[in-house]
């Protein structure tokens, strides 16, 4: 029987019915919260109509939990939105590896934006960045009574950095970068609506004229780190010892570390299990993505999001930073029914807490990717959860999903037309 004082960790739940992994929830989860996971997202057509335009229809992904996750010293139950098999059990099982190290421990820098203006037309850069320099506190007074719920919150601008691009396809200019802490908010229309309300101040000083006023994606000092160390004897599996997997993982990273070809998928596989938590809340993964692979090319040079080390016993210990600009409020957040539930689900108070979590994923997801990389290979694992949904895609219903993808996995042939042949067989009964 599944009891919630353990915690996160649930043994059996993956063999549980869908109707006895709602029972398991009911610890956590009121009866109205869970009828939102039950029934498309609890997303409505009439609610969905008000969040995009011309609405046709609803896009549903599975929605899957990661077990096993402690972080910062507390038992979560991650929920995961994800059409890729293998993604969920591979987060739950480094988890439990994890576990055994003491869990992960994370850590959020404040929630700061940035927000640009790109400002044209100036005769004299320098003497229009040190005219801005120079009305720094009163812009930011000014920035200040834009957002006064934000303000109380203890949010509001931080900062003003202003950078002279000398060379550009338009020649020089200036780029001003309003700090700005968003609290428990992705930060987008804050920053947004920021930018632009201190726009034609800026143009009053500098005399020249402000184009763009964006957000940048490239949060790097919104940057969420996130740590776990497996002890060693953890590690072993198969016929594989506990060192040779260690040293494995960590010669894998090191093709990531210096390669980006091997990076780009590296960092992906983090971005797996990133990205599947961002959307199970509804946040903007695009803002996540473009984050992160700006982030991992922020030398010059694009390379692994994560490192992976032995410490002084001999444990693999893993890390990874990248921002993370998620929320709690504001955005799909508050309107979408599902991703209530699961920000209820995790108990977060806070959207750095929120952040600290994903990036806790991302990195388990990166160790089940580099274990078994750097082992048996991927696909062995793939390969079953793979082969349902090339049994679904051939046309197999009901039981025959689970003994068609069975007979294509024994026969190594995981393909659609190996499947449609084989159910081709069953219905004229020469096979299986
Ligand atoms: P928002 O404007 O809906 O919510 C933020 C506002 O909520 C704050 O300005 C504040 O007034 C209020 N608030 C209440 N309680 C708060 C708390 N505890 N902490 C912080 N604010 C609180 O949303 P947002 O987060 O500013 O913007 C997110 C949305 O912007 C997303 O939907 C995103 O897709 C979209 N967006 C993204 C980009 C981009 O990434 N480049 C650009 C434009 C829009």
């Amino acid at each position: 029987m599944l009891d919630k004082r353990k915690g996160s960790r649930l043994p059996g739940f993956y063999n549980l019915s869908l109707e006895a992994r709602w029972k398991a929830l009911e610890d956590w989860l009121t009866a109205a919260d869970l009828e939102a996971f039950r029934e498309s997202a609890g997303l409505s057509l009439e609610g969905a109509d008000h969040m995009i335009e011309n609405v046709v229809g609803l896009h549903a992904l599975p929605l899957g939990l990661a077990l096993n996750f402690v972080v910062n010293g507390r038992d979560v139950l991650v929920p995961m939105a994800i059409e890729e098999p293998s993604v969920v059990a591979g987060a739950s099982f480094m988890a439990r590896l994890a576990r055994a190290g003491g869990g992960f421990t994370a850590q959020a820098t404040p929630p700061e934006m940035i927000g640009q203006m790109q400002v044209l037309d100036l005769a004299d850069l320098p003497a229009a960045r040190s005219a801005l320099l120079a009305q720094k506190e009163i812009l930011l007074g000014e920035a200040a009574g834009i957002d006064p719920l934000l303000q109380r919150l203890g949010g509001g601008p931080r900062d003003l950095e202003v950078r002279l691009i000398e060379t550009s396809p338009i020649g020089p200019f200036l780029v001003l970068h309003l700090i700005y802490d968003v609290r428990d908010a992705m930060g987008a229309n804050a920053v947004n609506t920021a930018v632009e309300r201190l726009a034609p101040r800026v143009e009053a000083i500098t005399g020249g004229r402000v184009h763009l006023r964006i957000l940048s994606n490239l949060a790097d000092r919104r940057l969420v780190s996130a740590r776990c160390t497996i002890p060693l004897s953890e590690l072993a599996f198969g016929g594989y010892s506990p060192e040779e997997v260690r040293d494995g993982i960590i010669a894998a990273w090191a093709f990531a570390a210096v390669d980006p070809y091997r990076a780009a998928t590296h960092n992906k596989g983090i971005m797996n299990g990133v990205d599947a938590v961002v959307i199970a809340t509804g946040n903007d993964w695009r803002a996540i993505e473009a984050g992160a692979h700006a982030f991992a090319a922020r030398d010059g040079r694009y390379t692994s999001l994560s490192t992976w080390s032995r410490d002084a016993d001999g444990n693999l210990t893993g890390a990874l930073e990248m921002p993370m600009a998620v929320g709690i409020v504001g955005g799909a957040t508050r309107v979408h029914p599902s991703a209530q539930v699961a920000l209820r689900l995790m108990g977060v108070r806070t959207a750095s807490e929120l952040a600290e979590i994903i990036v806790s994923v991302g990195l388990a997801q990166n160790l089940a990717a580099l274990r078994a990389l750097a082992t048996e290979g991927i696909q062995r694992g793939h390969m079953g959860l793979h082969a349902r949904q090339v049994a679904i895609a051939a046309g197999a219903q009901g039981e025959q999903i689970e003994r068609l993808a069975e007979q294509l996995v024994r026969e190594q042939l995981v393909r659609i037309d190996r499947a449609e042949e084989i159910l081709r067989s069953w219905q004229t009964g020469s096979e299986g």
